[in-house]
């Protein structure tokens, strides 16, 4: 690991919130500042004509790397447990960077049947138009992968929890069979950010973060990160060296301050997300909550077994009820935005229904579904404007 950011028994900073504060900063090459300054810039002056030859100066051009971009990926692979990390502009280009890394026409690869529909859509138009073969697979079969699995299949990408739909997939069984069959498995781990799943340690060879979300977690920029284990990450660095993609300095530096309160804000988020869902499931109006760290959650053990932690993100499904009522309830809430993303400090909902664009199972719902994102307000206030918009729901009078 690069220097800043060991990692071993005698390192006193070993516990997550500690690695938090401190990884991927150095305060002595900066005058004794406390954060990494962001480096601007794209040529690097190199001290002589016998470096320039040799090509082996730590600092090359802005694009390969800058202290600022090695500061946040160097953090972000020694939370997650990697050999190596990358930041890329946003989520989905560190997710289609790194499978044009690997794949190649002729090649066939696995993505999970709940994936991030971004990613779907990236599949099936421009890595189909190269000559992959894009197979959907239902989440939950665990090592029942193997059936699908050919001697060319060379991804299998895998989300759990899916981030609408939350299937918590078993993501062990799925890499031993993977490894056999000599592929890759890439892991999008948005949900549990790089604190509450440690990748590596479940067969994962590459992860990714949406670093917008919660590594951000302010919804003021857009990031992605890469983090490889060292089967992947030669593939990885060539990859976007070829691709020419790299993480802005600005963006990067708001992905460290955020970084560093990332512990705090994500214990918050998931205490409130579990009342909240709690408490949603009390309500008459509700069928069913999708959260994994609920009992009644189906993928309630594998989230006891694998993971360490919940965030605010789980969705809610409604008992069947006329749209018109859903949007009365939508539109008057108090704290819930309406919107994209999520991971910020402010509480979101989202309608959704996947049954139009599942290919390899079938959404069932009793009713509308709902996502929400419970952010850092006030619990007793977001149930109350919960509470409000139940009673739109109903169709009572507004009070
Ligand atoms: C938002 C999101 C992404 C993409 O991240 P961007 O930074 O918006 O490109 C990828 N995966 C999941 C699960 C996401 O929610």
């Amino acid at each position: 690991m690069a220097r800043g950011s060991k990692n071993n028994d005698n390192d006193p900073r070993h516990a997550p919130d500690s690695v938090l504060v401190h990884s991927g900063r150095n305060p002595q090459d900066h005058h004794g500042f406390v954060n990494t300054p962001v480096y601007r810039g794209s040529t690097v002056l190199i001290d002589s004509a016998r470096e320039l030859e040799a090509g082996d100066s730590r600092y090359t051009y802005g694009r390969i790397a800058t202290p600022s971009s090695d500061a946040l990926a160097d953090a972000v692979a020694e939370l997650e447990g990697g050999a190596k990390g990358f930041v890329t502009p946003s989520g989905l280009s560190a997710i289609t960077s790194s499978m044009l890394s690997l794949a190649a026409g002729g090649d066939h690869v696995l993505i999970t049947d709940s994936i991030y529909k971004p990613t779907r859509h990236f599949a099936d138009s421009l890595l189909s138009k190269l000559g992959v073969e894009v197979e959907y697979y239902d989440p939950l079969l665990g090592d029942g992968i193997e059936r699908l699995m050919r001697d060319n299949t060379r991804i299998v990408f895998t989300e759990s929890p899916g981030s609408q739909t939350f299937e918590m997939q078993d993501i062990p069984a799925i890499s031993e069979v993977a490894h056999r069959f000599g592929a890759y498995v890439l892991m999008d781990n948005s949900w549990a950010t790089p604190l509450y799943f440690n990748p590596f340690q479940h067969g994962v060879d590459i992860s990714i973060q949406a670093a917008t979300k919660y590594i951000v977690g302010h919804a003021d920029a857009m990031l992605g990160t890469i983090t490889c284990n060292e089967r992947s990450r030669d593939h990885i660095e060539k990859g976007l060296y070829a691709l020419g993609v790299c993480g802005g300095s600005e963006e990067i530096y708001l992905g460290l301050r955020g970084l560093r309160t990332l512990g705090v804000r994500t214990r918050q988020h998931w205490s409130s997300g579990l009342e909240i869902a709690n408490w949603l499931l009390e309500r008459p109006e509700v069928a069913r909550i999708l959260h994994p760290a609920h009992e009644s959650h189906p993928g309630h053990d594998i989230w006891k077994r694998d993971f360490t932690g919940a965030t605010g993100l789980f969705s809610v499904i409604l008992k069947p009820v006329a749209k018109e009522r859903v949007h009365a309830m939508l539109d008057g809430y108090r704290n819930f935005g309406m919107g994209w993303s999520w991971g910020g400090y402010e509480s979101l909902v989202i309608p959704f229904d996947p049954s139009s664009y599942r290919t390899a199972t079938e959404w069932q719902a009793e009713g509308p579904a709902l996502r929400f994102h419970i952010g850092l307000e006030d619990v007793e206030d977001i149930k109350q404007d919960l509470d409000d918009g139940f009673a739109r729901l109903r169709g009572a009078a507004q009070a």
